[in-house]
């Protein structure tokens, strides 16, 4: 029964690569400067791995994976034991997941990748426009066998139950008036990621404008990649894409940051006021509690079910 559940709700039972080289560039938020990504199919296996161009041949790859995040500042930044980082990998990761995408190398010429518009859908439409290609392997699924739980000390909280899908239930708490709704439950099948996640833009609040520049950060801003919040009054002149963006947005970001995890989770998310930071932390709990999970394979539960019915018979 677990067999066929899992292969409904998760939709994929099989590895998944793109179907050719795609490229994309854009501006980095933080760092300002162009980049380049050129993204290229990849062998079973072979998981999320980015590739620093711009640096030394055998110092440049950075598997995207929890235990390489080492900076959760307004963004996710991994860096291998040689240094090398790349940053702002939230909304890609996050397209990769929706999209299904279990395998692929992604080159980039600098520490940062594109904003694009703020959200994950130009790559959602890039991974689509270049297909999407079942591979010869059985999808390694993280299940959620116990709860783990994240409490910060201003009250934030986030936490993963067993489930038998894959949802998010997010509240945000944002003093400000133009943030008006503020909870959402998605269940994350069936393109559900694609159609109602992945156009909502990143945000930002116009006082903190000043003081993340002073920061360094956010100097490739703009209305065109940032929703910028004033008062009750959105700057951006086509206003919100969705009523609830902002908390669609936080969703989004928690999408890309546990598909660190190195595959689809089976499991419930609840989160409360919580960003990158506590998104890495709870990979972290639960990795490091190895009675909290287990990777299931199509292999793997046959097997189980095998085994189940000879002891029935038995
Ligand atoms: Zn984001």
């Amino acid at each position: 029964m677990l067999h066929n559940l899992v292969d409904s709700i998760l939709n994929v039972k099989k590895q998944h690569t793109l179907g050719e080289v795609i490229e994309f560039s854009g501006i980095a938020l933080h760092g300002g400067g162009n980049v380049n990504l050129r993204i290229l199919p990849a062998d079973i296996d072979h998981g999320v791995v980015f590739q620093r161009i711009d640096v030394s041949r055998n110092t440049s790859l950075i598997p995207a994976t929890w235990d390489m995040v080492n900076d959760t500042v307004l963004s996710t930044t991994i860096k291998n034991s040689n240094g090398i980082s790349v940053s702002t990998i939230e909304h890609l990761m996050a397209a990769l997941s929706g999209s299904g995408i279990d395998n692929v190398l992604i080159q980039i010429d600098g520490p940062e990748v594109p904003i694009m518009d703020g959200s994950s859908e130009p790559f959602v439409y890039g991974f689509q426009s270049s297909g999407v290609v079942e591979q010869k392997a059985a999808r390694n699924i993280l299940k959620i066998l116990q709860p783990v739980e994240v409490f910060g000390e201003s009250g934030e909280h986030i936490a993963l139950y067993p489930a038998n899908d894959f949802s998010i239930d997010f509240e945000i708490d944002f003093n400000s008036s133009a943030v008006r709704e503020k909870t959402l439950d998605v269940t994350l099948v069936n393109g559900a990621f694609n159609h109602e996640i992945s156009a909502a833009r990143t945000f930002g609040f116009l006082e903190d404008v000043d003081k993340m520049r002073a920061a360094g950060l956010g100097l490739g801003g703009s209305l065109d990649n940032v929703v910028i919040v004033d008062g009750e009054n959105i700057l951006n002149s086509g206003g919100l894409r969705y009523e609830d963006e902002f908390v669609r947005h936080k969703i989004l970001d928690c999408v890309g940051d546990v598909y660190l995890a190195g595959g689809p989770i089976l499991g419930r998310i609840e989160a409360y006021k919580t960003g990158h930071y506590f998104n890495n932390k709870l990979l972290r709990q639960l990795f490091a509690n190895p009675d909290a999970w287990e990777w299931i394979t199509e292999v793997n539960k046959t097997a189980h079910q095998t085994s189940e019915l000879m002891a029935v018979s038995a």
